[in-house]
């Protein structure tokens, strides 16, 4: 059916804050582009990038069938700062072209033999057309009424007929799927996310890409006190967030000799905090190697006992960089459909032995004294001993 009237198969793709930038638009538009680009740069066919006013067009090689457009939607879905993504018809700017598209589109269709109520709703970014928007409207609404009684409904429509005229073509479709939203990654920065092989931190992950920084995850293992499993855990979860921005790395410190001498220092109510003030420690001297100008975690307020107030202070307290903690104020339900929704969920619900079940204790301080941890922290020689992890650093490359 490609060659019909319908014309074209191409995907639309409407962007989201990127329109809001004033002077900076151009600087976010060339990043989307790229990221664009890029997401779709391995399928085995040529797609075509074209600017447009406030849009952007993917078209496809000739003669190309719906299920290349079909392909390239399913990409470009994942790009942070898209809104919506339609799989349009490209149509020769000719009214007549425009209302025979408009008919062949609906031909077939499950909803309008069961009469579903519609709407043309038609959009003009070239003036020049010669019909206004709502001369457009009136003519396909009008034809398509006659040749399959639909019931129009312009308030409510069940079924909406868009009809967008641009510079050189006009777009015909229905429906589309909603973006990812947010902003182009990189526009915002680097960031380094903190990720466990739990839930919440591949969904801090996302939201922070979804804010335009590109991001390098650091997985802390225990090795050599624990197997490899939580290493595989990470090296899933970055695979699977990799359709977000592209290009993911994974960092890894094997962290188990260092947090024996955290327990060994004896105080163990304090273990847990002063544990995760050594990984921000390495965390923020790996991030200095990086450039990356953040560090990212998946806490939330009161979730567990090192996640309250007093203890999420004290471990701002242990670094000079930010901490951006984008889950903060959301709850454990929220965050698991949010980690369903962007597919992580069930790569963390696996089990595995994470690197902080070594130090289990009894009982976890949730106030714990920032002058208490810095004893410890100097009993340790934690400054030094953060370099000396931050040197063993080593990459995960993910494979294709
Ligand atoms: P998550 O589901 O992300 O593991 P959590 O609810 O289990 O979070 P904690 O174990 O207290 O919470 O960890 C809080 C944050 O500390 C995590 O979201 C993550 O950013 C960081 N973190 C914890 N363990 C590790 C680790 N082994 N490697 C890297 N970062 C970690
Ligand atoms: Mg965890």
């Amino acid at each position: 059916m490609t060659m019909s009237a319908l014309g074209e198969p191409c995907v639309l793709l409407k962007l989201g804050e990127v329109v809001l930038k004033g002077n900076n638009r151009e600087l976010f538009e060339r990043s989307l582009q790229a990221n664009i680009k890029a997401a779709v740069k391995d399928l085995d066919f040529k797609v075509d990038l074209r600017q447009r006013h406030g849009v952007i067009a993917l078209f496809l090689p000739e003669g190309s069938g719906v299920e290349r457009a079909d392909a390239v939607a399913e990409r470009v879905g994942h790009v942070p700062g898209l809104v919506w993504i339609h799989r349009a018809w490209r149509v020769a700017k000719d009214p007549s072209a425009v209302t025979k598209a408009a008919i062949e589109l609906l031909a077939d269709r499950e909803d309008v033999r069961r009469g579903v109520s519609f709407a043309v709703r038609s959009r003009r970014r070239d003036k020049r057309f010669p019909l206004t928007s709502m001369q457009l409207d009136r003519s396909v609404g009008g034809e398509l009424n006659d040749i399959y009684g639909l019931p129009v409904d312009l308030k409510n429509p069940e079924l909406v007929v868009s009809i967008e005229v641009d510079r050189d073509e006009v777009f015909v479709f229905t429906g589309g799927q909603p973006g990812q939203g947010g902003l182009p990654v990189g526009t915002s920065g680097r960031g380094l996310v903190l990720m466990s092989g739990g839930i919440d931190s591949p969904v801090a992950a996302y939201r922070m890409m979804r804010r335009g920084l590109r991001v390098d995850f650091l997985h802390f293992s225990g090795i050599p006190f624990t197997t490899s499993e939580s290493i595989y855990k990470a090296y899933a979860l970055v695979k699977a967030l990799d359709k977000f921005q592209g290009r993911s790395r994974l960092w890894v410190v094997p962290f188990g000799k260092a947090q024996q001498s955290i327990k060994a220092s004896g105080q163990d109510r304090l273990a847990v905090i002063a544990q995760r003030r050594l990984m921000l420690k390495t965390a923020e001297e790996v991030a200095r190697r990086l450039r990356a100008g953040a560090l990212i975690t998946g806490d939330s307020l009161g979730q567990v006992s090192s996640q309250t107030l007093q203890n999420i202070t004290a471990q701002d307290d242990a670094v000079d960089l930010p901490i951006l903690r984008p889950l903060i104020g959301l709850d454990k339900t929220e965050i698991m459909a949010e980690a369903r929704r962007i597919g992580t969920l069930e790569i963390s619900e696996l089990p595995d032995e994470d690197c902080c079940t070594l130090l289990a204790p009894r009982r976890a301080e949730t106030a714990a004294k920032i002058a208490d941890l810095k004893q410890i922290e100097r009993r340790l020689d934690a400054e030094e001993l953060a370099v000396q992890l931050a040197g063993s650093l080593q990459e995960y490359k993910l494979e294709g």
